[in-house]
C-alpha cells in the first residue's frame, strides 16, 4: 500500500531565535534517502533567510515547502488582539510569553493576523500554508471551564444573539449535576456528541460555525495568492470542545492533519487532553472516569496494542483501537486527504517515543484510509533510531 510521508520542523517560535539553517540543512539530508517526504511544514520566527534557504534546498528536491503558521494563538506576541471572554465575563488575556494563549477569534484579530503573514512571510516562495491554532482554547489551556466556554466579547455575543441563543440556559446546564462529562449521553463518532441539554450542543456548534466562517476568509486570502494549504487539526472526539468541525473544514483545505499524539501528554496529546477534560469537568472520581471511557468505546485500563510487553514508556500509550476506529471514520468523510500526525519525535516527560511505539502507531494509523502520515512535531528532535523505525515500518507497509 502506498503512504505519502511528510514531516514537520518546528524552527522556533515568533519571538525566538530560529535555529541554524546548517542544522535544517543537515538533518534532511541525513533522513531523506530513507525516507519520501513529499511535504516539509516548517515554521514559525520571522527568519527570511532560513526559509528562503530551506525553499531552494526543497525545490531542488521537488519537494513542497508550507509554513507553519499558528493563527489564533501565538499571533499576540506580534500584533496586539483583543483576548478571550469566558462566561463569567472574565478576560482570558493574551500573554506575550506563554505558548498556548488564544485570541477572540473575530474578523478585526483576523486581517491583523493576515497582516502578519503579509508583512513577514509573503515574499517567500513557500508551495503552502500549513495552519495550527484554528480554534479556541481546549480544556487543557487551564482557566477551569472559562477556556472552552469563551468567548462572551460583546461582538461574540452579539453574534449568539442573532443566533437566538440563551446563554442563561448554558449556565443552568453547566451548574446541573450529572453521570458523565457535561451531561453526555451518546458519542456518535466523528466529534458528534448528543448532551442532555441542547443547549451544550448548540453553543458549540456556534463556536464551530464561527471558526469555519474566519477560515473561510482566511483561506481565501491565501487561495488569491496561489497557495496549498493544510490544517492541523485536534482528534474528532476533542474538537467539538475547541470549535472544530472536521467535516466542514475538510472542504476549506487541501489536507487535514489529525493530532493523534498518543503519548503526548502536551496540548493535543490525546491522554492530556482526555485527562484534562475530566478533570476541568470535575469527573476526576473512578466511576465517573469509568462512564466516559465506556461512553466513548475507550479501554479503560488505556491499553498498548499487541506487543505491550516490548514497551518501555513510564505511561502507556492511549488505546490504540480507539484511535484507529477515529481514523477510519474521519478518512471516509473527510472531503480533503487526511494525513495521520504521529509524534516522531522524543521529547523527555512529554513525548517519549520509542521504537515499539512507532512500530505499533504506524502500522496501524497507514490502514484506516489515510493518505499519509504526518511525522510530528520536529524533525530536529526526533533521534536516528526513531526515524530509522519510522522509514522500516513505512517500508514494510509496500509488502501489505
Ligand atoms: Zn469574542
Amino acid at each position: 500500500m502506498n503512504c505519502e510521508v511528510i514531516v514537520q520542523i518546528f524552527s522556533g517560535g515568533f519571538l525566538e531565535k530560529a535555529v541554524p539553517y546548517e542544522e535544517v540543512e543537515r538533518k534532511l539530508v541525513s533522513v531523506l534517502p530513507h525516507l519520501h517526504i513529499t511535504k516539509v511544514i516548517m515554521g514559525w520566527p520571522p527568519d527570511k533567510a532560513l526559509y528562503e534557504k530551506t525553499a531552494k534546498f526543497l525545490a531542488e528536491r521537488n519537494i513542497d515547502f508550507y509554513l507553519w503558521f499558528p493563527v489564533f494563538s501565538e499571533t499576540g506576541a506580534l500584533e496586539d488582539l483583543s483576548p478571550l471572554v469566558d462566561f463569567c465575563d472574565q478576560r482570558i488575556e493574551c500573554r506575550k510569553d506563554e505558548d498556548f494563549s488564544f485570541c477572540c477569534p473575530n474578523p478585526r484579530n483576523t486581517e491583523k493576523i493576515l497582516g502578519i503573514f503579509e508583512r513577514e512571510f509573503s515574499s517567500i516562495n513557500f508551495s503552502g500554508v500549513f495552519l495550527d491554532r484554528i480554534r479556541y482554547p481546549s480544556f487543557a489551556n487551564g482557566n477551569g471551564f472559562g477556556s472552552v466556554f469563551s468567548c462572551f466579547c460583546p461582538e461574540c455575543s452579539a453574534v449568539y444573539k442573532s443566533k437566538s441563543f440563551n446563554i442563561e440556559q448554558l449556565k443552568t446546564a453547566l451548574s446541573s449535576v450529572a453521570d458523565t462529562p457535561l451531561g453526555i449521553t451518546e458519542y456518535r463518532g466523528n466529534g458528534e456528541y448528543v448532551f442532555k441539554d441542547n443547549a451544550l450542543s448548540d453553543f458549540f456548534r456556534m463556536k464551530a460555525e464561527i471558526i469555519s466562517e474566519k477560515l473561510r476568509r482566511i483561506c481565501g486570502y491565501f487561495r488569491e495568492r496561489g497557495y496549498g494549504i493544510g490544517f492541523d487539526v485536534f482528534a474528532p472526539f476533542l474538537s467539538p470542545f475547541v470549535g472544530q468541525d472536521l467535516k466542514t473544514l475538510s472542504g476549506l483545505c487541501d489536507f487535514i492533519k489529525p493530532m493523534m499524539y498518543r503519548i503526548t501528554h502536551a496540548p493535543a496529546g490525546l491522554p492530556f487532553e482526555t485527562e484534562a477534560f475530566l478533570q476541568q469537568t470535575g469527573n476526576t472520581d473512578a466511576a465517573k472516569k469509568q462512564n466516559f471511557y465506556k461512553l466513548l468505546g475507550i479501554d479503560p485500563e488505556l491499553r498498548p496494542g499487541a506487543e505491550s510487553e516490548s514497551f518501555t514508556l513510564k505511561k502507556k500509550p492511549f488505546d490504540l483501537a480507539f484511535a484507529v476506529k477515529e481514523l477510519q471514520n474521519l478518512s471516509a468523510s473527510s472531503d480533503c486527504p487526511v494525513y495521520a500526525g504521529v509524534e516522531i519525535n522524543r521529547v523527555k516527560d512529554i513525548a517519549e517515543s520509542d521504537r515499539f511505539y512507532i512500530e505499533e502507531t504506524v502500522k496501524a494509523y497507514a490502514q484506516t484510509g489515510v493518505r499519509g502520515l504526518a511525522l510530528s512535531w520536529n524533525l530536529l528532535d526526533m533521534p536516528d533510531e526513531n526515524i530509522a523505525q519510522a522509514a522500516d515500518s513505512i517500508k514494510n507497509l509496500s509488502l501489505i
